[in-house]
């Protein structure tokens, strides 16, 4: 089974829809795909009607925006109840920083750069989860750079002058969040140094020793280093380590299924969850 646990949608800043997502991934020959947009479910529905027309088997779950001392950390989790209110609202919360967030970057980079708040919300469908990488549309539409990554190499990434930190609340918070909901949590491209600072193994083993289910070492955004220490880390911590692409669309160069999860770890996370993985 190919199986590949983290990709965005329209729903946050992919630029498929949910639906595309799963299409794309039949193309690309992957049995599994794990819908995880940022800080939002929206795109559950749509992706979960495109189940039986592309034989892609669907895990609903999101990428929860948290922040330790600074340093940003991206939590996955994965079917969980959406009806839990406590793991919904710390989402809701997260996606209206976000807002007001963006507003602030947009403000500093409408200074420098012709564009103006109103082409960032035009990249972004209906607002609901605004990142960077709408940013960086804005920015390629109005012929600043030719492309995302030029923008976020330029002056999008986070030790650029535009950068502010998402003030998102601490994953230890969000690991108990995410269980108390049925989620099963795990840490997305934990030791990325090439995205920014990243946290030390003991804030890993704190959240291991508060219900963190595994750690994702193979990502694109991972060196060989990165990718070592996390299975390092993760056996020293008693955890599996996962997979996957961070698939966006044409937004970034991640192909869906270009790293994936094995299939026994996959068994034992999905077994943890309190929806059902949705079956062609
Ligand atoms: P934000 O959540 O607003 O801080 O933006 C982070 C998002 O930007 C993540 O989804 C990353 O995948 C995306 N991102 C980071 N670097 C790049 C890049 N070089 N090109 C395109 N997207 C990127
Ligand atoms: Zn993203
Ligand atoms: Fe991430
Ligand atoms: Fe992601």
């Amino acid at each position: 089974m190919r199986i590949d646990l983290h990709t965005h949608s329209l729903a946050s800043d992919g630029t498929d829809t949910p639906g595309g997502v799963l299409a794309q991934a039949a193309r690309a020959g992957i049995d599994v795909v794990g819908l995880t947009d940022h800080d939002t479910i929206r795109g559950w529905e749509d992706a979960v009607a495109a189940v039986a027309a592309t034989g892609v088997a669907l895990v609903r779950g999101a990428e929860v925006s948290c922040s330790a001392g600074g340093i940003a950390v991206h939590l996955l989790s994965y079917l969980h109840d959406p009806a839990e209110i406590a793991l919904a609202e710390l989402m809701e919360a997260s996606r209206t920083l976000r807002m007001r967030r963006a507003r602030a970057m947009v403000d500093a980079l409408a200074a420098d750069f012709p564009i103006t708040w109103d082409d960032v919300a035009a990249q972004t469908g209906d607002l609901s989860t605004v990142g960077r990488p709408h940013m960086a549309d804005a920015l390629v539409a109005a012929g600043v750079f030719p492309d995302r990554d030029h923008a976020f190499e330029r002056v999008l990434h986070a030790s650029g002058p535009y950068y502010i930190h998402l003030d998102a609340p601490h994953p230890r918070d969000v690991v108990v969040a995410i269980r108390a909901a049925g989620g099963v949590p795990v840490m997305a491209h934990p030791f990325a140094e090439r995205r920014g600072r990243v946290v030390g193994d003991d804030v890993v083993a704190d959240l291991v020793d508060h219900g963190l289910a595994a750690l994702e070492a193979d990502h694109r955004d991972h060196s060989d280093a990165n990718r070592a220490h996390a299975r390092a880390l993760a056996i020293h911590l008693g955890v599996p380590v996962t997979g996957a692409s961070d698939y966006h669309g044409t937004g970034k160069p991640n192909l869906i299924g270009e790293n994936l999860t094995d299939e026994a770890v996959y068994e034992a996370l999905i077994a943890q969850g309190t929806l059902e993985v949705v079956h062609p």
